[in-house]
């Protein structure tokens, strides 16, 4: 079994820290206070919040790498900030390593880890910032594959009982960049539970996933029509390095925008009027449009409101010019959201989750 060192924590103080900034916490790179913060090492720690006299009623905001976050204010109550390490193969299986982490565990890290260990299957997936707990809250993506194509299941600790349980992946609803996690409302369990860890199910044998156009070109640039998951991991961090901005040097949460799918019809009568149109058919019969090129389509490349912008080399990226508020970033995202729907007729909208 390949158990990783890390897995025997010792036990670590329990504190709340008060007047906590978040500017470092989050990689947009926007300011906010929180007024008490706790680091969750296990379940425990998530109970022993909710019976403090204090924290245990006040509400709650789980705080993983802070990158798919928008703080416009300081946020209400107490940050759970989440800190649960450890990373284990749980079971070896003829068609699947079974792999659990910790879900306080960076993403990038876990991908690294299962490649060295030889259970590939991740690649794809590589170099996507933030925790590896926050991966099924928008079931991550990107080069043709999904959080929910490699998920097993994972635990959770409710925010109100504080018991622990387990959701399997009809549990967690997954969608495209949506999960239970992310829904408010009748059913949904947006800011009523932290996830605590996480299992991944990484078939046997591995095949590559390389239907995506970025991964083809590099096939076709280096002749290699038969990359092992070490070269696709390496050719995926490369083409992410080349397209998206580095937060430690622009602050950002990758694409701001989620891509709409729309009927063949509106598809078909956007093009009509812009047949330069980027837009991928689904199984469905439906038609993802790429949200970037309507954002470029309606010249915003570049723009900016106050210290927030549209990323030069990718419009649907927002970025922090450096000392931008969540006000600035979200009044730019709502200017966007109007040209592209008065152009087009869409409503874009945001990926990452504003507080
Ligand atoms: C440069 C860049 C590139 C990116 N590329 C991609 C990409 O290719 N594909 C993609 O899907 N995303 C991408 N993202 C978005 C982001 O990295 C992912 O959404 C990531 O999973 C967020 O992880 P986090 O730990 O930073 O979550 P946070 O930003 O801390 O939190 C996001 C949401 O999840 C909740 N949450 C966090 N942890 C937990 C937990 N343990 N339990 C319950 N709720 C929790 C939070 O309350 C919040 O609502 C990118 C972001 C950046 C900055």
């Amino acid at each position: 079994m390949g158990q990783n060192p890390g897995m025997s924590s010792l036990p670590v103080e329990w504190r709340i820290e008060r007047s906590v900034g978040l500017r470092d916490l989050n990689t947009f790179g926007l300011p906010a206070t929180a007024k008490a913060l706790v680091r969750i090492r296990s379940d425990a720690d998530v109970r022993r919040v909710l019976d403090h006299p204090e924290l245990g009623r006040l509400p709650k905001l789980v705080l993983g790498g802070g990158s798919n976050l928008v703080l416009t204010r300081d946020p209400p109550g107490v940050v759970l900030r989440v800190e649960v390490m450890g990373r284990r193969l749980v079971e070896e299986r003829p068609d699947a390593w079974i792999v659990e982490v910790g879900a306080g565990e960076r993403w990038h890290d876990v991908v690294a880890w299962t490649l060295d260990q030889g259970w590939p299957g991740l690649e794809n997936l590589a170099l996507i910032p933030g925790t590896a707990g926050a991966a099924p809250v928008q079931n991550i993506g990107a080069y043709g594959l999904e959080l929910m194509d490699r998920f097993e299941s994972l635990d959770a600790v409710d925010l109100v009982t504080g018991r622990s349980v387990t959701l399997d992946a009809r549990a967690c609803a997954f969608g495209y960049r949506d999960s239970v996690f992310k829904r408010s409302g009748f059913g949904g369990l947006a800011g009523k539970s932290l996830i605590t860890r996480v299992r991944l199910r990484l078939p046997r044998p591995w095949q590559p996933m390389l239907g995506y156009l970025d991964l083809e070109r590099k096939m076709a640039e280096t002749g290699q029509s038969a990359p092992n998951a070490r070269t696709v991991f390496d050719w995926v961090c490369a083409i992410r390095r080349e397209k998206l901005p580095d937060p430690q040097a622009i602050g950002n949460a990758g694409s701001f925008f989620k891509n709409p799918v729309v009927t063949p019809e509106q598809c078909r009568d956007i093009i009509a009027r812009d047949p330069h149109l980027v837009h991928y058919p689904m199984p469905d019969g439906s038609c993802k449009l790429a949200a970037g090129w309507l954002i470029d389509a309606c010249g915003w490349k570049g723009k900016s409101i106050g210290r927030a912008a549209v990323y030069e080399r990718q419009a649907l990226v927002l970025v922090n010019r450096g000392g931008a508020t969540g006000a600035e970033v979200v009044t730019l995202a709502r200017a966007i959201q109007a040209s592209v729907y008065g152009r087009f007729g869409i409503r874009l909208e945001p990926e990452p989750v504003v507080v």
